[in-house]
């Protein structure tokens, strides 16, 4: 599924992020930036040790937060390891937190001069993240970055699983029609 929004294009794809040809993908990190399970683990393994030393001189990252490294063996030349929040009951700021997790990671794509970029759905394996909220802000984030920066021309969400492909795809028709 694929929208125009201004100058850019959203797309949702159901598919494993390691594979992406866009410029940069993002991981779903922890704090340690030590790397871990999930896409966490794809990307290490797909993208070999340079990554994960990168990672470790840079020491660690906030919740909400984003850092970029180079993208090793991948086809992506960056990595951006963002932070989402481990969702608790929702009165943690976690909505907030994850608008940032996708606000932080895009700013810092445009900041390199980055065009394409590739997100998974950040939070909602490990990290709990109801996934139908999850994919509301992801996709409103989304949707607004475009709408107020013509500097990226591709953002693509790469959903693993085809469950969570069809709630994303709904989650979106929605919001086009509201
Ligand atoms: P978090 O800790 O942020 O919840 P997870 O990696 O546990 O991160 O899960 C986030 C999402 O990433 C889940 O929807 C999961 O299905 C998905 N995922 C796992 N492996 C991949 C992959 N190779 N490509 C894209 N998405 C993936």
């Amino acid at each position: 599924m694929e929208i125009k929004i201004n100058k850019g294009i959203l797309s949702l794809v159901e598919g494993d992020i390691t594979k992406q040809d866009t410029e940069a993908v993002v991981n779903a990190a922890n704090k340690s930036l030590r790397g871990g399970g999930g896409v966490d683990g794809a990307i290490h393994r797909a993208g070999g040790p340079r990554i994960l030393e990168e990672c470790l001189k840079i020491g660690g990252c906030e919740t909400g937060e984003a850092v970029i490294t180079a993208g090793g063996n991948l086809k992506a030349k960056y990595v951006i390891h963002t932070v989402g929040p481990i969702y608790r009951d929702g009165l943690y700021d976690e909505a907030k937190l994850l608008r940032n997790a996708y606000q932080n990671s895009l700013k810092l794509a445009s900041s390199k001069g980055i065009k394409s970029i590739a997100f998974p759905s950040i939070s909602t394996g490990a990290y709990g993240y109801p996934l139908e909220d999850a994919a509301e802000i992801a996709l409103k984030t989304t949707i607004v970055y475009l709408q107020t920066h013509t500097e990226i021309g591709l953002i693509r969400v790469v959903l693993f699983v085809q469950k969570t492909y069809e709630v994303y795809g709904k989650v979106l028709k929605r919001l086009l029609e509201s």
